[in-house]
């Protein structure tokens, strides 16, 4: 019986974080409904993961592509089987988002379990991303990695190359270019992150402004464990969050990952 206090403990930590994201939109007349919560699993074992998607949780995260296309079909596959057993009560299959670095040559074969990438950061990527989607005649949603933070920060697209980069991506047609994405340095100053953040939102109002993308370009990926109330203050409107959900949870990944 080891999974109860697992159970309980992981409720309790969601609970804790949705209140949080609630206060944090209250705090700036936003509704919570406005933010999305991306739940970052790349800490956690597969039944964690179950577990989450139990619970409810609609949105996952998943930093590396191996690790994505695994836990996708395995949850999948469990959802399936779940869904032949009237007792438990079906659960909608959630969304993947890949929120880590993605090379070309692994887009193929993961896209299909894929339902947003949010750390697109070139033409290139976008160019795969687009071949591929149209191969899977679908249309992917993708943001614009940005790198707001500057030097210290290894990816996402240069600030004085985003809005060029946003029109030539936008004109892609498999691709739906949904917005921005940035991460704050990992840094103790508040200051610091708020000025990261801060010239995130300047620059996506300034590809809105000026009009190289559609009215689906409208989502700000911003906010982790530590900064995401203030992420939510700049108009985030998902927040990847890992650590503040698995306090407490021993994160033994080897245990269970079938
Ligand atoms: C790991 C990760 C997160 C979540 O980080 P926490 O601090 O554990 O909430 C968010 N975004 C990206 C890109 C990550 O790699």
């Amino acid at each position: 019986m080891r999974t109860l206090p697992m159970k309980r403990k992981l409720t309790e930590n969601l609970k804790r974080v949705e209140q949080r994201i609630a206060d944090a939109c209250r705090r700036v007349d936003r509704a919570p409904s406005s933010v999305t919560l991306v739940a970052v699993t790349k800490y956690v074992s597969l039944d964690i993961i179950r577990t989450l998607v139990d619970m409810g949780v609609q949105h996952i995260g998943e930093s590396r592509v191996q690790e994505l296309t695994r836990r996708a079909a395995m949850v999948n596959e469990w959802l399936g089987r779940r869904a032949r057993d009237l007792s438990a009560g079906a659960r909608p299959r959630p969304q993947w988002h890949m929120i880590g670095h993605l090379q070309r040559n692994k887009v193929k074969a993961v896209l299909p379990w894929i339902d947003m990438v949010h750390s697109v950061d070139s033409l290139r990527l976008a160019e795969e991303i687009d071949a591929q989607s149209a191969r899977l005649d679908r249309k992917t949603p993708i943001l614009l990695q940005v790198n707001s933070a500057g030097e210290g920060s290894k990816y996402g697209v240069a600030v004085a190359a985003v809005t060029h980069l946003a029109e030539q991506i936008h004109s892609l047609g498999h691709i739906e270019l949904r917005g921005m994405m940035a991460m704050a340095p990992w840094t103790e100053d508040q200051s610091l992150i708020r000025q990261v953040f801060g010239r995130t939102r300047e620059l996506f109002d300034e590809v809105v402004q000026e009009g190289v993308c559609g009215p689906e370009f409208r989502e700000l990926s911003l906010g982790m464990s530590s900064d995401f109330e203030c992420a939510i203050e700049f108009g985030a409107t998902y927040v990847r969050i890992g650590s503040a959900l698995f306090e407490g949870i021993e994160l033994a990944r080897t245990t269970s990952e079938s």
